[in-house]
């Protein structure tokens, strides 16, 4: 250590080639890997890769702490970086660090997941739990959470750090409304309990902070009693407006439903064919008799949890509410599905694109959240114009009620009242030069971003990635200085910095 102080004195850049050396003097539970690192360089998107010096393989808080301190003694000019990994779902290199340090969140052992029943039942995880096991976990006690991703094979630190949205959004606000308190360590290395009510600023922080404020440790997330059985229901419009006038009154006062989603068909071909294999269409004749081929379609699809004592009430209700709606009668599809299924109903296609190979594709999604406003211009061009197609993957389109965003959380999103998720979720396939290669998906991403912008449409990013500080304060927009802020404040030398090409000190402090 003396040597290592001496060291600083000199030259802090002298010290760079020594700092695996003073890693491996620390004295942790876990453990550091210096050589096997490659797979801390890669992620779900597949299209960024930087190689770490180390990954921590973390056993307790005090590994991280310990860990973070050290970097922060050494100091912002040794460049090091800290990212938290989750389970690497990221999709632009977010939870990697060139050359720095990344923390595998997921070996982090220190707490035993403990569910607490009650009249306000919560669970405390693991920053590095993955939600999946949590519902598994809670499941046992007849309880879940109440807000989720479409996908569960994600951490509650990577989704908690983002926001975490899915169709039960529109009711309970995304996952960063439903904790009631966090244990991070911040950028000095101290661990600090947070909440509404205790450090609530650094807690606000955190939540949709993109891993730039402190590293969760550990989360107290809110459950509700489960239900066993899920009605999922799929429907069709193809007049865009209709479509989302539903949505939006479906998500408005009281619905009936607990999930609500949709989706955008273009120039697709047997679309209710491919339902056939899970949902029963509610009239069989005339659904055989729909035809969507070559059109632009709009899915609804909704979800309602029951337990199988209130089967008829439920039915009935359903009913009554399907009966407001303007779908095409004949694309009206139900299935009914345990709530568990449902819920990792992403898991079993990830099963099938696995064994066919077409996980590990580069993934360069887009995701945006839109002004209700300006939803039907945005559909015009993207929808109209710009995609010829959705065979690269889905694209998710659904409503969500800012009223259910705490406004102090780190996550920018736009001014009104309610705005849409629309989620490009493109799978490339690898060496093609066509329709469905990377270059052209990033060309027709590249396209929808440059229409928002001249049509000031006041579309932000979700999960999202720039390249400049000029982007990032335009994404921050009135936010930036309050981000600036807490930065300076939670990681004075900037070392939490998984989107460090970004938000490392020369670019966010000058
Ligand atoms: P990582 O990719 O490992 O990390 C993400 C970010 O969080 C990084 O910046 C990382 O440094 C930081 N981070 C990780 N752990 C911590 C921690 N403990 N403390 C502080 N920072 C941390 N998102 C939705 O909202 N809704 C969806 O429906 C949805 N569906 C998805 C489906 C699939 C198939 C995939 C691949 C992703 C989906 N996502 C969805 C996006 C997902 O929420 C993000 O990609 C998320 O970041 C992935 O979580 P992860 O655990 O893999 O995090």
């Amino acid at each position: 250590m003396i040597l290592f102080f001496s060291c600083i004195t000199i030259k802090i850049n002298l010290c760079f080639p020594s700092i695996p050396s003073s890693l491996k003097t620390l004295s942790i539970d876990g453990h550091f890997d210096f050589e096997q690192v490659e797979h801390a360089a890669k992620d779900f998107g597949n299209r960024y890769s930087y190689l770490p010096l180390a990954v921590l393989y973390p056993k307790s808080v005090s590994d991280i702490a310990t860990t973070v301190n050290h970097v922060w003694q050494i100091g912002g000019g040794s460049e090091l970086k800290v990212a938290a990994r989750g389970h690497g779902h990221s999709l632009q290199g977010q939870a990697q660090a060139h050359r720095g340090v990344v923390i595998n969140m997921e070996s982090l052992q220190g707490l035993k997941m403990q569910v607490h029943t009650g009249n306000f039942p919560y669970v405390d995880v693991s920053g590095g739990e993955l939600w999946i096991n949590i519902l598994r976990e809670s499941l046992k006690h007849g309880l879940a959470p109440k807000s989720w991703t479409d996908y569960l094979h994600l951490t509650v630190g990577g989704t908690l750090s983002n926001a975490g949205i899915s169709g039960q959004a529109f009711r309970h606000g995304p996952q960063i409304s439903n904790v009631h308190q966090l244990e991070v360590v911040t950028g000095k290395g101290e661990v600090v309990n947070c909440s509404e009510k205790q450090n609530s600023d650094l807690f606000y922080s955190v939540l949709g902070g993109l891993g730039q404020f402190g590293i969760i440790t550990r989360a107290r997330i809110s459950l509700e009693p489960a239900p066993e059985m899920v009605k999922w229901i799929r429907m069709v419009y193809t007049d865009f407006d209709t479509f989302t006038r539903d949505q939006e009154k479906l998500i408005s006062g009281q619905s009936t439903f607990d999930y609500v989603e949709g989706f955008v068909i273009i120039n697709r071909t047997g679309l209710l064919n491919n339902w056939r294999s899970s949902f029963n269409p509610q009239d069989p004749l005339q659904a055989s008799q729909f035809k969507s081929d070559g059109r632009t379609l709009f899915c609804l699809e909704l979800a309602k949890y029951f337990n199988h004592e209130d089967m008829v009430l439920v039915n009935q209700e359903i009913k009554t509410s399907l009966s407001q709606l303007n779908h095409i009668p004949s694309t009206l599809f139900i299935s009914e599905v345990p709530y568990m299924e449902f819920l990792d109903r992403v898991h079993i296609s990830e099963i099938k694109l696995r064994s066919r190979g077409l996980w590990e594709v580069p993934h360069p999604w887009l995701n945006l959240f839109i002004p209700k406003s300006k939803i039907h211009s945005f559909a015009q061009e993207v929808f109209g114009n710009i995609l010829t197609d959705t065979s690269s993957g889905p694209i998710l389109i659904y409503p969500v009620n800012k009223s259910k965003w705490d406004n102090r959380t780190s996550v920018v999103i736009p001014e009104e009242d309610v705005f849409y998720l629309v989620a490009f979720l493109s799978s490339a396939v690898p060496s093609s030069t066509g329709n469905d290669g990377l270059e052209q998906i990033l060309i027709r991403n590249k396209r929808i971003l440059d229409y928002c912008e001249i049509a000031g449409l006041g579309v932000k990013q979700y999960l999202p990635h720039f390249s400049t500080k000029g982007e990032w304060k335009s994404h921050f927009g009135p936010h930036w200085e309050a981000f600036i802020r807490r930065k300076s404040t939670y990681d004075p030398s900037a070392i939490l910095a998984p989107g460090q090409r970004i938000f490392q000190k020369p670019i966010a402090y000058s």
